[in-house]
């Protein structure tokens, strides 16, 4: 019997929003976003053998190994706000990891209800991305351009958020991202929405 949890899929390339929309959502439906690059960048920075290993996959702009990201999922899947259900932000990104998500939830009576395709043209997400800046005290994330950050603030770039880099983990989410979504299509699980005008 499932428990009537709310776990939602949010799909989209970099710099799709999907940050935005998952924070919103997730005070929508009280349940908390959970983002595997977040968690990810939270294991580098607190320099673990598992940050270390990290490095290489996440500032080339592949994909990290799915046992790491994984064991780092399903750990933050048990903690205690998340039983309910949760936002997936930036997991599921390969066939596999659907097969895995849907495991996980299996096993704890649970199922994906919805997946939401936050759809941007390329162009429009190299910009995002470019000036996308991050204040290190706060981590809340700004735009050069869209998005102001205040005076004073101690703004960083992500290493990844660079065009050369956004070109990889673009064709990463055409090449292995997107293909995952006929899966969800099957279960009529999908709804895109324009991400632009969000
Ligand atoms: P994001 O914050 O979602 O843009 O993720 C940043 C980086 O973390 C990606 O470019 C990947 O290297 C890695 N990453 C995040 N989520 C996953 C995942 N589900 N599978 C593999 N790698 C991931």
């Amino acid at each position: 019997m499932e428990n009537g949890s709310m776990d939602l899929v949010l799909f989209g390339p970099p710099a799709a929003g999907k940050g935005t929309q998952g924070s919103r959502l997730s005070e929508t439906f009280g349940t908390p976003s959970i983002s595997t690059g977040q968690l990810l960048r939270a294991e580098m920075k607190a320099g673990t053998s598992l940050g270390k290993k990290l490095e290489e996959y996440m500032y080339s702009g592949g994909l990290v190994p799915n046992d790491l990201v994984t064991s780092l999922l399903t750990k933050r899947l048990d903690e205690p706000d998340a039983l309910n259900g949760a936002i997936f932000d930036g997991y599921p990104r390969t066939y596999e990891q659907a097969y895995i998500l849907d495991a996980l939830l299996y096993l704890r009576d649970r199922s994906t209800k919805k997946v939401i395709v936050i759809e941007v043209p390329d162009e429009e997400l190299i910009k995002r991305v470019t000036g996308r800046r991050m204040d290190a005290n706060t981590g809340v994330v700004y735009h050069l351009e869209y998005n102001l950050p205040p005076p004073g603030a101690e703004l960083i770039q992500r290493p990844d958020d660079t065009e050369e880099i956004m070109v990889r983990r673009l064709e990463a989410y055409k090449t292995k991202t997107t293909p995952t979504l006929p899966y969800y299509e099957e279960k009529n699980l999908v709804a895109r929405i324009d991400g632009v005008e969000l």
